[in-house]
């Protein structure tokens, strides 16, 4: 079989059947379903039933089935039945909690899913890669990630990163023509972009000639990264460890008891099911269910904030984040722009009207303008209009950009200059766009004038642009330009950007219409060019980036503005939103390569503000902060921007105006491109630690208690205060579901007043061990109490009924305490944990329920308690919560 690269595109669009328009939807459906999705390693589908046998495979699960068993064949029916049932709920519990944990997870897996441009019906339409099948038309532009292997139909200036698949890092340049040799090692296959590459400039348009497994990469697929948001992250890895010590722990204080009891002469029979019991209510086997749905459900309830977040462990870090770095442009400024001046031939003028819509008029002194300055504004404004790839468009009277906000804007006020968009493209017809990049702060449009020659149009940062002008043009003609009128046009720039105006510059060069294909690049035209003018636009902040902002210096964490604007805009919108002082200054890319890797980690604990800066500088400004101990959170949206957002701790990528690749390697990203969404995760994210120690120290401290209790009687010779059911109960009822409701527990308006979590900082520290311990010993100290003091008159049923009460009330009650580390019971909002209030309302009532329900107390053993009696185990049984509230007190007040 001849391959591809050496098939004309003809004889491949034929093979695939498809054509330049593309496949039609019926027939890319068809396919599909035929040749099954595009990817390489499939997402691993959420299978319920392995879920519910996971259940199962606890040993905890075993040994009760056993006590059940060995019940049964001692003629302990009600027993027998009771455990099995308690065992079942428990497995029905975890289940149904791990298969919402898994379905919202996999939720989000399908929104942060790489996208691919494709020409279905001669529309051009955006779908899942997964969807895509040979004989579909891509759409490639930088920042891509080319989803399929494909056979170039049409280029310019494409060039693609092909590490994923040769290891090579620099961009390789690709062209549609036929390829002669049969052997062409892969990375010289010039007309074919591969599955896994990534766009690094230019366009294309390929069609594709296989897909999953057929493609090169797939070939290669056992290379691949695993998707990480399946991975347990590095505290669930942490927490599992310590669970599999606490088992062992528990276990081995079983074994201990058990001993003491056989020297003491108890019935081996119940002294078993005592020992098992206890193991159970020992063991937190549901320490990682718990932990799994306050991440998974912490995941969601961001995803509902805009935040998408990729890299389960990434939520963990999002809580010790100390230095967010962020664009200006559309993430703290609203990105809706508003050209303001104009400055052309030695004249500032002023332009009025708002928004995108084309109503308004250029002013001079507060004069209308265009009637006798009709020449330099013109000029002006075919730079303005014939540079510009957006459009505009309206409806109910409403205008909006589609494309670049910044060329809508240029495109806007071009027009009220008097340009004609339509006339100009008639005219002078579009032969070549070099569109705008980051690096270079640039763009440029080539076009066909009327007597075939050319004319290169050019806008972008001005201070590069005059460096590449050697003329002006001014109102009586072009001249040569010196050092001295590129000072003053460059002091222009300044005043412009001090009031916060984003400044572009507009150029122009004519081309003889000989000139060399090979010259038509941005190195080739963009130089020797004729300076025009300059055009000055506002971008609002977002109302509520200032809000957003304060509350992260409230929050100990630092903001950081990375911008490729000009210093004094950049300066001036930092200051107005609080992120800079008037003192602070603006460290520039220029300065910025000046400084040696230990003179920028110096500086960079006091610098706000980066300008001009490129990706590279990102890189270092990322490594610098890192190396001086930060956490550092780095939004990003260019391709170029990649690296930076993988280096830092939390890389974030742009929903609206992010690229495929930027997005695929980052940790979250925020669909709404707000700043306040950033914090709004960071928010998040340390509410869910915060959730999951609360549970962690809510379930232990509870285990704490009830071995106390247990190893207390036994040492001292009484009969045991709790029956293996007692112990079966409290663990599912007065254990379980409040832990899980603590899980949820809604982010305290407090987590964002304090300074962020230390990065080394264990979750089970001294203070935690303090309060568990604590927590442990006063809930196993009032319950022994009260047993020692019923036993004295009653019998150890009665006595036991007591205990028993007094323990779950107590255990219920201390979760409301449980809610906030520090902060006392009457501070807490009690209501706003709902799923809270109805668990331990029902359980109470169940339990009281229990002591006068025949049935009920059947199966759990309990005598019946007067009303007063209970009403008095209540009240010894807020002792522990009232001690641990007083202690909170105390400690806050240090
Ligand atoms: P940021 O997003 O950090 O504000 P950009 O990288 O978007 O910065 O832009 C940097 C500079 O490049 C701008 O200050 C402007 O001078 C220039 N620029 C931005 N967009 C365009 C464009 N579409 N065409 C020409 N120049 C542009
Ligand atoms: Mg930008």
């Amino acid at each position: 079989m001849t391959p591809w690269h050496q098939k004309s595109v003809k004889t491949i669009l034929a093979q695939v059947r498809s054509s330049v328009a593309g496949l039609s939807k019926k027939e890319a459906a068809k396919r599909l379903l035929a040749d099954g999705p595009n990817a390489l390693k499939e997402l691993p589908p959420v299978r319920p039933w392995q879920l519910l046998v996971g259940q199962f495979k606890n040993v905890i699960i075993w040994i009760l089935i056993a006590a059940s068993v060995i019940s049964g064949a001692l003629g302990e029916l009600v027993d027998a039945i009771t455990i099995l049932l308690i065992v079942l709920l428990n497995a029905a519990i975890g289940f149904y909690q791990e298969l919402s944990a898994a379905q919202s997870i996999a939720a989000l897996l399908k929104l942060t899913a790489p996208q691919a441009r494709v020409r279905r019906e001669g529309h051009v339409t955006e779908v899942p890669a997964t969807e895509i099948v040979v004989g579909d038309v891509l759409l490639l532009e930088a920042g891509d990630l080319v989803a399929a292997d494909a056979r170039l139909l049409k280029t310019a200036s494409l060039k693609v990163i092909e590490s994923a698949l040769t290891g090579e890092s620099v961009a390789v340049p690709k062209q549609p023509e036929i390829l002669q040799q049969e052997d062409v090692p892969l990375a010289e296959r010039e007309n074919i972009v591969f599955q896994g590459t990534s766009v690094a400039a230019g366009t294309g348009q390929a069609v594709v000639v296989a897909t999953e497994m057929q493609t090169e990469l797939g070939h290669i697929a056992e290379l691949l990264e695993e998707t990480e948001i399946n991975k347990d992250t590095p505290l669930q890895q942490k927490l599992d460890a310590f669970g599999r010590i606490l088992i062992w722990a528990a276990l081995g204080i079983v074994a201990l008891l058990f001993v003491l009891g056989l020297l003491r002469g108890t019935k081996i029979l119940e002294l078993t099911l005592t020992s098992v019991s206890l193991a159970v209510a020992a063991v937190p086997e549901g320490l990682p269910t718990v932990v799994t749905v306050a991440l998974s459900l912490g995941v969601l309830r961001m995803s509902r904030r805009n935040a998408l977040v990729r890299k389960l462990a990434a939520v963990e870090t999002l809580g010790s984040v100390s230095v967010i770095c962020t664009d200006k442009t559309g993430t703290l400024t609203r990105g809706e722009m508003t050209v303001r001046e104009l400055f052309v031939a030695g004249q500032r003028y002023e332009v009025t009207g708002g928004g995108y819509s084309p109503e308004g008029e250029i002013q001079l002194a507060g004069k209308r303008a265009q009637d006798s300055h009709t020449a330099p504004l013109l000029t002006l404004a075919t730079n303005l209009l014939g540079c510009n790839s957006a459009h505009l468009s309206e409806e109910a009277g409403l205008w909006k950009t589609i494309g670049d906000p910044t060329e809508g804007a240029l495109l806007v006020a071009g027009t009220k200059a008097g340009g004609n968009r339509e006339a100009l493209e008639k005219e002078q017809p579009k032969y070549r766009e070099l569109p705008f990049d980051a690096n270079r702060k640039r763009s440029a449009v080539i076009r066909t004038q009327a007597d075939g020659s050319f004319r290169a149009l050019v806008n972008g940062a001005p201070g590069q642009l005059l460096q590449r002008c050697t003329q002006l043009y001014t109102a009586t003609g072009i001249v040569p330009l010196n050092d001295d009128m590129r000072d003053s046009l460059l002091e222009q720039v300044a005043v412009m950007a001090q009031a916060a105006l984003r400044v572009l510059g507009s150029a122009y060069r004519d081309l003889a219409s000989d000139t060399p294909e090979s010259q038509l690049t941005p190195d080739g035209i963009e130089r020797e060019l004729v300076f025009v003018g300059l055009t000055g636009m506002v971008d609002p902040p977002r109302p509520e980036a200032k809000d957003a902002i304060a509350r992260c210096h409230a929050a100990g964490i630092r903001v950081v503005m990375i911008t490729g604007d000009n210093a004094h805009t950049a300066n001036a919108i930092a200051q107005e939103l609080g992120i800079a002082t008037k003192s602070t200054a603006a460290l520039t890319g220029t300065e910025l390569d000046a400084l040696t890797e230990e003179q920028l980690q110096q500086r960079t604990p006091t610098i706000a503000v980066y300008a001009r800066v490129t990706a590279a500088h990102k890189l270092r400004i990322i490594h610098a902060l890192r190396a001086s101990g930060a956490i550092v959170a780095m939004t990003g949206d260019g391709v170029n921007d990649a690296p930076a957002i993988k280096h830092a701790d939390i890389g974030i990528a742009m929903g609206k105006t992010g690229t495929e690749v930027t997005k695929q390697a980052a940790d979250m990203i925020i669909t709404d491109d707000n700043f306040a969404t950033i914090v709004a995760a960071v928010e998040e994210g340390r509410g869910i630690y915060d959730n999951i120690r609360k549970t962690l120290e809510y379930l232990l401290a509870g285990n704490a208690g009830e071995l106390l209790l247990m190893t207390a009687c036994v040492i001292v010779g009484l009969p045991s205060p709790l029956l293996p059911i007692h112990l079966l109960w409290i663990n599912l009822v007065t254990d379980g579901l409040p832990a899980l409701c603590l899980a949820i527990d809604p982010i305290d308006s407090d987590v964002m007043k304090r300074p962020p979590r230390h990065p080394f900082e264990k979750i089970i520290d001294r203070s935690f061990l303090r309060t568990m311990l604590l927590n442990g010993f006063l809930t196993a100290g009032v319950t022994f109490t009260e047993y020692l003091y019923i036993l004295r008159t009653e019998t150890p049923e009665v006595a036991r009924t007591h205990a028993f009460t007094v323990l779950v009330f107590a255990e219920l009650l201390r979760s409301f305490g449980a809610r906030r580390e520090s902060k006392p019971l009457w501070e807490i909002p009690f209501f706003s944990n709902r799923n809270l209030v109805l668990v331990v309302t029902l359980s109470l009532g169940l339990q009281l329920w229990s002591q006068h329900n025949d049935f009920l107390s059947r199966f759990l053993k309990t005598e019946s308690v007067s009303f007063l009696d209970s009403f008095f185990l209540l009240l010894i049984a807020t002792i522990p919560l009232v001690i641990l509230e007083v202690v909170k007190v105390i400690r806050s007040a240090k």
